[in-house]
């Protein structure tokens, strides 16, 4: 049987969560003296703390109750949340598989908690055998995995992300900010049948939407309840939630960008297997590619200098570029810069 409160630092456990204006009255109608706010303008009140309206239309898009929702300042903010919540600093630890999303390593350091890094197999997928070892360490509280990871592009075995849940008594957060470009399910129906899952999705990739800051978490009403405790009160502004309640709305504008973007994609797959200096695209279920070159750090400082920015990731993996997929003219560019470099500096490479 999972139970979920000795996973709970002892701190947060004995937390008695701050109580915000809008925690005590939360109506409309009235004359309103009690958040020290200006009486006058647009945007002069506090916002929903716990942004009720974005989740009614959230829990329907997703098949999910209004309390399964946790809405955060991006998922970034979800990812600290869990160190917060889960992690004593100096003492616990968390899991990822690398190479993975940078903000896992960032958020464990900032929260002084170790990091085991296993490393993906040759197809960036989960490699059991080096994980189920470390299951057991008592210290181990938080498991980060990213699927389709970020930086390869390839969504993880549903096998064996089923198989770290089944073995693991700690909480695991299976980070879906590229799910709407898969062609594989988000895995939010695993919900039902594991209590220690929680699943991140964001609005900052094919919702459009990265200037808002608004990322989701889905899980079981004691984790959301955990982790409403711990968030600022008012985390998402009245703005934010705002615009992601119109680009929720605006399912049409979503399908047409996601389906125009994968057509981008392949066509932008196929430039690249053309060009000499590309000696590999790797699958990608994301909106970007992660793209073995001849020489990463040469092709991309050429690139910077014609005003073209790919993420170099040499450092993480052998001579790879990770491209995000652009409107048609931005990757016409890219391909014509390439050919290009390509051209005039055949002789360096
Ligand atoms: N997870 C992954 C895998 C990401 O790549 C990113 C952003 N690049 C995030 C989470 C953070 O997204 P957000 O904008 O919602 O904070």
């Amino acid at each position: 049987m999972f139970e979920i409160t000795p996973l709970i630092r002892t701190n947060i456990r004995n937390l008695k969560a701050y109580s915000s204006a809008r925690d005590e009255f939360s109506g409309n109608e009235g004359v309103f003296l009690d958040a020290n706010e200006n009486p006058f303008g647009q945007w002069n009140r506090y916002p929903d703390p716990y942004q009720l309206k974005l989740k009614e239309i959230l829990s329907e898009l997703k098949g999910l109750a209004v309390n399964q929702l946790f809405v955060g300042n991006g998922s970034d903010e979800v990812i600290d949340l869990l160190f917060r919540i889960f992690c004593e600093p100096g003492k616990d630890k968390a899991l990822t598989f690398s190479p993975t999303y940078g903000m896992y390593s960032v958020s464990a350091a900032i929260n002084d908690i170790e990091l085991i890094q296993i490393p993906l197999n040759a197809e960036f997928d989960l490699d059991l055998e080096l994980t189920l070892p470390v299951l057991n360490d008592v210290n181990l509280k938080l498991i980060f995995i990213c699927s389709p990871n970020n930086p390869t592009g390839n969504s993880l075995s549903i096998k064996g992300i089923e198989t770290i849940l089944e073995s693991f008594n700690g909480i695991v957060l299976i980070d879906e900010a590229y799910i709407d470009f898969s062609s594989k399910s988000s895995l939010i129906g695993l919900l039902r049948t594991y209590p220690n899952l929680i699943v991140a999705q964001t609005m900052s990739k094919a919702r459009g939407l990265a200037a808002a800051r608004v990322g989701f978490a889905f899980a079981s009403e004691e984790i959301i309840q955990l982790m409403n405790k711990v968030k600022p009160p008012y985390n998402v502004s009245g703005l934010n939630q705002q615009q992601a309640i119109e680009a929720l709305l605006d399912q049409k504008r979503f399908d047409q960008e996601v389906k125009r973007l994968l057509m981008e994609r392949d066509n932008l797959i196929e430039a690249l297997e053309g060009i000499q200096l590309v000696k590999k695209v790797y699958p990608t279920d994301a909106n970007f590619v992660l793209v073995e070159v001849t020489d990463a750090n040469k092709i991309y400082s050429h690139l910077v200098e014609r005003k073209i920015i790919v993420r170099n990731r040499n450092s993480v993996i052998n001579n790879c570029l990770r491209i995000t997929v652009g409107s048609n003219e931005e990757n016409k560019r890219l391909i014509s810069e390439i050919k290009q470099i390509e051209n005039e500096k055949s002789t360096i490479y």
